[in-house]
């Protein structure tokens, strides 16, 4: 059973890192941010919560927060453990967390602003399937539709120039702390974010002494 968080700032690739990770270990991906967005596509009580705060690019009240996480790792279906993405995004999140689960490790993604600004601005997310794509180094092969699922692809609403400093700001201010109370715990593996998602992936598994992916799947 392995219990891992990854963080990183927007764009960092902390969706893809998470996916790749949990296919290979059979970890359930837990993405925060996705079971919102789910929430809001399908107009639910805790969607018309967040729907603004979301788009404005503003963190959502620690208490909902909490609760979904807390319903979405009582469900269970974690035999062999889980990534958790997007969260703990403040102090209070982090103590709440680790109150509650042994931790095997924490992922931090580094990736500076400038890179930030660029990888987030020219993102795209498939309407049908939820895949992301990026605009200067993976293009769908027809402009404006999904290559897995032919679904449409549109731009996520808080990537926008405003929501996207509101968002770095608070990264900056607040998930920074949490990276510091983990580090006191000894948990952190720093890994750079700038270089293409499988040498990302190759790096993360060595930190964290874990074997490589074509060993993986040979073993
Ligand atoms: P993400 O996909 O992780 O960038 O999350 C998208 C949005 O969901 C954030 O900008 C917040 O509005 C909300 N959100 C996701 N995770 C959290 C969290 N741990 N605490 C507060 N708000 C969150």
């Amino acid at each position: 059973m392995r219990k891992y968080v990854i963080m990183g700032v927007q764009g960092s690739g902390k969706g893809t890192q998470s996916q790749l990770l949990a296919a290979d270990l059979d970890l359930v991906h837990i993405s925060v941010g996705d079971i919102f967005r789910w929430n809001v596509q399908n107009h639910t009580k805790i969607g018309a919560q967040v729907r603004r705060v979301m788009a404005a690019g503003e963190l959502v009240g620690d208490d909902l927060v909490e609760s979904v996480v807390r319903d979405r790792l009582t469900g269970h279906d974690w035999n062999y453990g889980f990534i958790i993405d997007g969260f703990p995004r403040n102090c209070r999140q982090a103590e709440f967390f680790v109150e509650s689960y042994d931790i095997d490790g924490v992922i931090a993604l580094d990736l500076p602003d400038s890179e930030v600004r660029r990888r987030v601005l020219s993102r795209r997310v498939c309407e049908g399937c939820g895949i992301n794509y990026n605009l200067i180094d993976s293009s769908p092969a027809v402009p404006g539709q999904c290559d897995a699922c032919g679904g449409q692809l549109t731009t996520r609403e808080d990537d926008t120039d405003e929501a996207l400093a509101v968002r770095l700001r608070d990264y900056h201010e607040k998930t920074t702390q949490v990276l510091d109370l983990f580090r006191r715990k000894e948990y952190v593996i720093s890994v750079d974010a700038r270089p293409p998602a499988e040498a990302v992936q190759a790096e993360i598994r060595q930190q964290l002494g874990l074997p490589r992916r074509e060993e993986a799947r040979s073993a």
